[in-house]
């Protein structure tokens, strides 16, 4: 992240990048960052991290039993009042430190959408509202929205607890979601639950959903975090496992990995050297963007800067187009385009007898977006 904000001048930075969220634990560490950001006049918004507070696993990880506002067990469903504002107020102050564009409220993970847990989402909730202005110097607020699989079909349940309090919009992180691997039923209720959101005139800030974040922005999303090629999902089980049984399933070490905007995903480095190496292949993948332009090794040989100018004008091709019938066109003609590429490119991996790209979630995309768009005809593929 420092390497990408070096390059940039306060005056240049391109609208599409909106701001930057950041872990608590993240940002306590890189003062140098936070000074960086506000001299870019980039907004900032800290994450506090607090579902990980509602199991005890968080307990065997320093860099939140670090953050000041650590409880000093896991925040179960017998949370007592003055908890609940020790977690709020304390992790307000904190973010204040940082003079965040809005205060991102705790929020612990709802997963019924009646009983305890719904109780203690409004308690915080209307804690925060509370405190905001007189414990603490006036900020807007942003509520997670932190859906477990029933919730996130309900979306009433959560945003009702929301109602009246003055909230400025909602950042939308379900317990679990994978949008490259998820199924279109799971997909069109993200989206259902974005649009109750409308109702309530919560803007929504989609957290971790990789490139899915752009057919949401075409629906009406406000912003999506881009997660500089990581964090394409999230899995609040995985993250509450014990650390061995994690690095044995990831096998341990850093994947260096390469985005392919036509495909709308990252794939490993090696693959993105052997298809742009192909000569039949290279020439619809090469990039034209910045440094990329006079040298098409930059693709993989600076793969976050490469990401950044190729998201940032993915997100420019959605957000210029003046209507959102057209920007959901802009969207499913990416989806189509990258189906048949990818298509086109398996068949020679294929014939070459190496492995070929998985890039089946572009057709769930698709079929998601005919779905809630209501949508037939038009976006159908050329086969
Ligand atoms: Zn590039």
């Amino acid at each position: 992240m420092e390497e990408l904000l070096a390059n940039l001048r306060p005056d240049r930075v391109p609208a599409a990048m909106g701001g930057a969220i950041l872990d608590a634990s993240y940002a306590a560490t890189e003062p140098d960052l936070i000074a960086r950001l506000h001299q870019l006049n980039l907004p900032i918004l800290i994450d506090p991290q607090s579902l990980r507070f509602a199991h005890p696993r968080f307990l065997a990880t320093r860099a939140l039993t670090e953050l000041p506002y650590a409880p000093p067990a896991a925040l179960e469903s017998d949370i007592s009042r003055a908890d609940i504002q020790r977690l709020v107020l304390g992790a307000l102050k904190f973010q204040d430190r940082f003079a965040p564009a809005m205060y991102v409220v705790p929020a612990l993970p709802f997963d019924k959408p009646l009983g305890v847990g719904a109780e203690i989402y409004r308690r915080i909730h209307e804690t925060a509202a509370e405190f905001n202005g007189s414990e603490v110097r006036r900020r807007p607020l942003l509520a997670i929205a932190p859906p477990g699989t029933q919730v996130l079909r309900s979306p009433y349940a959560l945003l009702g607890r929301l109602a009246n309090l003055g909230y400025s919009a909602i950042y939308m992180q379900p317990l679990e979601f994978d949008p490259r691997r998820d199924s279109v039923e799971r997909l069109a209720s993200y989206i259902t639950f974005m649009r109750c959101a409308a109702e309530y005139e919560l803007p929504v800030f989609a957290g971790r959903v990789g490139a899915f974040g752009l057919p949401l922005l075409a629906l009406g999303a406000h912003a999506f975090d881009s997660g500089l090629m990581q964090r394409e999902g999230f899995s609040l089980s995985s993250l509450q496992r014990t650390p061995s049984a994690k690095s044995k399933k990831s096998g341990g070490g850093r994947r260096r990995s390469v985005y392919f905007p036509l495909f709308m995903m990252s794939i490993p480095a090696s693959d993105a050297r052997r298809l742009l190496r192909t000569r039949s292949l290279k020439s619809r993948f090469v990039c034209n963007l910045g440094k990329c332009r006079f040298d098409h090794q930059a693709q993989w040989e600076e793969a976050k800067s490469h990401f950044m100018h190729s998201r940032i004008h993915e997100v420019n091709s959605i957000k210029n187009a003046p209507t959102q019938e057209m920007k959901l066109e802009t969207v499913a003609r990416l989806l189509v385009s990258g189906i048949e590429h990818a298509d086109a490119s398996n068949r020679v991996l294929e014939a070459a007898g190496v492995p070929t790209i998985k890039a089946e979630h572009l057709r769930r995309w698709l079929a998601v977006l005919q779905r809630v768009a209501g949508r037939r005809h038009g976006w159908k593929l050329a086969s």
